[in-house]
């Protein structure tokens, strides 16, 4: 560690020019030459799975539901007695969800409730034709925005919740607020004793970069606490490579929160002022530079030594999403996390 944060830090102040960024071995400069890092290995929980001839894993979940996973995508999708009711469409599962489906069945897809707008989980919806699709009003919105033909407006939209009876399944849509993404809901299929919701809780891992360039970094931790309340067996993240369960969502949620409070410890103790004679005169996005390193190099051992362990990846990208809470918590100032 004491090799990556000495080279950011010279980098901050200009002193190391042509030290390569993104080049961050831990060796000292011979080893800065090589465009390799090594990262620590992934705990069990955090491996992928075995994928079949079939280039895609197909879970059942319950009694009717059914999860398929590749390519670094998950959805999912439930076998009512009126059809088949999707929950999102990736681009990146174009042949091997409906490959998937009519292993199951012949029933035809009525249904796509998209879980939010983003292109990584809905641009392949155009494929299924003029089906009913349900999102919420904010999803609705940016897809309106958007103009993508791969991406039809929702036909179906809500607010705060909505309940969806089809075909003797019914599907409790909820949204906690803006998360991952404005308009990213909760969908929870009592039923199948099973709930999705992407981008949020990835089973086994610890967050993408930025939450995914999340809109409300204080809105995923609501949201973790709305989805650690659901009475659920099996939880369906859209990413990574198996399902969850409520002990994952409370890993992560457990997780999130440690890194906000660790990075809001760092951010009262460590003073901006402390940086002004490092950078020109009136140069506000250096002094924040060198203070969100200073602060990245206060939480980022601390959060590695207690997580490492237990999720995946959490050595690439808290860094990075220490200061995005940094960012959030000068920005957004939330007053209900505790
Ligand atoms: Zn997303």
């Amino acid at each position: 560690m004491t090799g990556r944060i000495t080279r950011r830090g010279a980098l901050a102040l200009g002193a190391a020019a042509g030290a390569g960024l993104g080049v961050t071995s831990l060796a000292g400069p011979a080893a800065a030459a090589t465009p390799t890092k090594t990262f620590a290995p992934l705990p069990l929980d955090a491996k992928p799975r075995p994928v079949p001839a079939e280039g895609y894993i197909l879970d059942r979940i319950g009694t009717s539901m059914h999860a398929v996973t590749a390519n670094g995508n998950q959805t999912s999708f439930v076998v009512t007695r009126a059809g088949v009711v999707l929950i999102d469409a990736p681009p990146s599962l174009a042949a091997q969800l409906p490959a998937a489906i009519r292993r199951v069945t012949t029933k035809p897809v009525t249904h796509i409730i998209y879980t939010h707008s983003h292109a990584d989980h809905i641009a392949n919806a155009f494929a299924f034709g003029d089906v009913i699709r349900v999102a919420h009003e904010d999803t609705a919105a940016i897809l309106r925005a958007s103009r993508d033909p791969n991406r039809p407006l929702p036909t179906v939209t809500f607010r705060d919740t909505r309940t969806l009876h089809v075909g003797g399944e019914r599907f409790e849509l909820s949204y906690p607020g803006p998360n991952h993404e404005a308009g990213n809901i909760i969908i929870h299929v009592p039923g199948q004793r099973a709930a999705v919701m992407c981008d949020v809780v990835l089973p086994g891992w610890s967050p993408f970069k930025a939450w995914g360039t999340a809109d409300s970094v204080p809105g995923v931790l609501r949201a973790h606490d709305v989805l650690a309340r659901l009475d659920i067996d099996t939880f369906v993240g859209g990413h990574v490579h198996r399902l969850g369960t409520p002990a994952d969502i409370r890993a992560s949620r457990d997780f999130t929160y440690d890194l906000w409070h660790t990075t809001a410890r760092a951010v009262a103790r460590i003073p901006l002022a402390a940086y002004a004679s490092q950078a020109e005169p009136g140069n506000q996005w250096a002094l924040f530079q060198l203070y969100y390193d200073a602060v990245a190099d206060a939480v980022e051992p601390e959060i590695i030594s207690r997580w490492s362990a237990t999720l995946g990846g959490v050595d690439v990208f808290t860094r990075d999403n220490v200061v995005t809470i940094a960012v959030s918590l000068l920005l957004d100032a939330p007053r209900d996390i505790h």
